[in-house]
């Protein structure tokens, strides 16, 4: 009687057990992505709390790698400017009136292409810039970088004795030559963290560094991105009464993401911040 049993039925039957087969493997695969979910979140929720205790190792793994320290803490950009953020490591304050010590010294690696040396903890963040900005379509020129402070002694007393050889005496001759050479140990350039930048193109027709530069569209690249990558404007205009040093629309200095964007939104120097 059962091979009686109508087609029908049977495909029935057959149809509902299938779709209950279907509905069973549908259910597993569920059940297998909420368990892999659940493995994933447990592993990053891991990550951030342990990375947050660890501020020696460095991300390679991240696109946007900036040392660690820096990476784990960043809140959005538009907290930081609310909230001041805490100095760093980066931040260190570098002038006329806070020269560094004569036997400073700094790790420092070629930025690729360039024979331009930098601090090797920043080194990549600059590199970032740069190919981003040319990626952008502003390709830049790195012009100064790194310079030790013997360099820098070089440059200097050449200029005393440039004013020496014209009639100045010393103490004169000393404070003429610092009018256009920073004096050993005060130029943010011995930090290793600094950077002369310019566009290729202006730099070809330009001689020197000038204010110019500020009427590029390079420039305006470098002023609206540059936070993104730790780096602030260090000589703004306006701001030479307290920088003591005129308007640099070229120095860029790396202080970190945090509080790059902490000074450059709320439109400060670093010794504003500093005194802040
Ligand atoms: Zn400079």
């Amino acid at each position: 009687m059962a091979n009686k049993e109508n087609p029908n039925t049977y495909k029935k039957k057959a149809n509902a057990k299938r779709r209950k087969k279907r509905l069973f493997y549908k259910r597993l695969r569920l059940l297998a992505v909420i368990a892999v979910l659940a493995v994933v979140l447990t592993l990053a929720v891991k990550a951030v709390v342990g990375k947050k205790d660890d501020s020696s190792s460095s991300s390679s793994y991240s696109s946007a790698s900036v040392p660690s320290s820096q990476n784990s803490t960043a809140p959005s950009s538009s907290a930081a400017v609310d909230n001041k953020p805490d100095k760093g490591e980066f931040a260190t304050l570098v002038n006329v009136h806070h020269p560094l010590e004569d036997d400073f010294d700094v790790t420092t690696r070629e930025i690729k292409g360039t024979g331009k040396l930098f601090d090797v903890r920043a080194a990549d963040r600059l590199e970032k810039m740069l190919d981003d900005a040319a990626r952008a379509g502003y390709p830049m020129y790195l012009v100064s970088t790194y310079r030790t402070i013997e360099y820098q002694k070089g440059l200097y007393n050449n200029k005393v004795n440039e004013y020496l050889n014209m009639g100045y005496d010393q103490r004169t001759a000393e404070s003429e030559a610092a009018k256009w050479v920073a004096i050993p140990g005060t130029s943010e350039h011995n930090l290793g963290l600094a950077a002369d930048i310019v566009s290729s193109t202006w730099y070809n027709s330009n001689s020197d560094l000038t204010q110019d530069f500020e009427e590029t569209e390079h420039f305006k690249w470098l002023y609206e991105n540059c936070a993104d990558y730790g780096f602030i404007l260090r000589f703004p205009k306006g701001k030479e009464s307290i920088t003591e040093i005129a308007y640099e629309p070229w120095h860029y200095r790396y202080v970190g993401q945090e509080v790059a964007h902490y000074i450059m939104e709320n439109e400060i120097t670093l010794e504003e911040f500093w005194e802040e």
